[in-house]
């Protein structure tokens, strides 16, 4: 297999040292674990308190885990949580050189967050999307800065995972790509360049597969487990296709499937109907205890 190697971290990056995130769920923390590991400060924000408050314990347990793990000292993590502010005043982006949004995938979500913040920023600053699938271009024009605009894919588990997907929209100048480029490898991470379609790369060939594997428990080819099993076993992939939907959120799932659909007006890319019924019962996957398994006991247990 061929070694990639992390992005070199470029001196075009070097004035972004205080990043603002948007979005105190498990992408959002996840990034501002990264982005404070890597010596960066940050301003963490969410609509609500609680919300926060369940970002911000999430991270420092997660710190607390690498620490057990032997991987951080109990001072790389108290550093990185001191560079952690957590924030529900958008106030508080005023300093800051990037932004980095990772609400839901939701367009109307991120366009009102892009109205709201930009008076707000430093004329120079940086607006990175975390968007799994949205145009890049559409939210950069929704901004008073579409050269600045960039889209920054992030992968689940963020502190796991190497890849960076950077989408460049067509208004975006290229010392905004380049800046961003150096900070993936100031971040320890690997970019890939992807074209401004709908759901770039990496969910492009992905959701399809899940959504697949939604319609094959739908028609009944197979249970929750055997599909798991078969995948895990029969390709290699080291989790099954609906362990992974529940990992990454099934709205989420759902939102990129609509995103395919819509914006490649293809019939392959229609989203599976127990899929759609799944959200509309509010069986969002882990986040809310419930998905294609049952999160509620000791070990996840299938529905189907
Ligand atoms: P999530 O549901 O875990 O978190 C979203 C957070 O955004 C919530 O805490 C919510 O309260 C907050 N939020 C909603 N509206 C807001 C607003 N107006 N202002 C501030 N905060 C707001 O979702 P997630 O999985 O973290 O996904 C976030 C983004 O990252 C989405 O765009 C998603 O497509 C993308 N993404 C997700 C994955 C994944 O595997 N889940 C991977 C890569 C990218």
């Amino acid at each position: 297999m061929t070694h990639v190697a992390p992005s070199p971290p470029s001196a075009n990056s070097l004035h972004i040292s205080t990043v603002g995130i948007i979005g105190a769920g498990q992408m959002g923390c996840g990034i501002a674990q990264v982005v404070a590991m890597s010596g960066l400060n940050v301003h963490l924000l969410d609509i609500g308190k609680a919300a926060l408050a369940k970002g911000m314990a999430a991270i420092a347990n997660n710190l607390e885990k690498q620490v057990a793990r032997g991987r951080i000292s109990g001072e790389d993590k108290a550093e990185a949580l001191g560079r952690i502010a957590g924030e529900t005043e958008h106030s508080a982006f005023a300093g800051v050189d990037l932004v980095i949004e990772a609400a839901s995938e939701d367009e109307k979500v991120k366009k009102a967050i892009f109205a709201t913040l930009c008076p707000i920023l430093k004329p120079e600053a940086l607006i990175a999307s975390n968007t799994s699938s949205l145009s890049i271009t559409r939210l950069a024009s929704a901004t008073d800065r579409p050269s600045k605009f960039i889209g920054m894919h992030f992968m689940n588990p963020v502190p796991v995972m190497a890849l960076v997907e950077l989408i460049r929209g067509i208004a975006t100048a290229e010392d905004t790509f380049s800046a961003i480029h150096g900070l993936i490898g100031r971040l320890g991470k690997t970019a890939v360049s992807a074209e401004d379609f709908p759901a770039f790369i990496v969910n492009r060939i992905l959701l399809p597969m899940i959504n697949e594997a939604v319609y094959t428990l739908y028609e009944g080819v197979g249970s929750v487990i055997s599909i798991d099993n078969a995948m895990k076993l029969g390709s290699n992939h080291p989790m099954g296709p609906l362990e992974l939907a529940d990992f990454i959120g099934l709205d989420t799932c759902l939102a990129i499937m609509q995103v395919l659909h819509a914006g490649l007006a293809d019939s392959k890319y229609r989203p599976c109907p127990l899929l759609v019924k799944y959200v509309e019962a509010g069986w969002l996957g882990r986040k809310s205890g419930r998905g294609f398994y049952d999160y509620s006991g000791d070990r996840p247990e299938p529905t189907r």
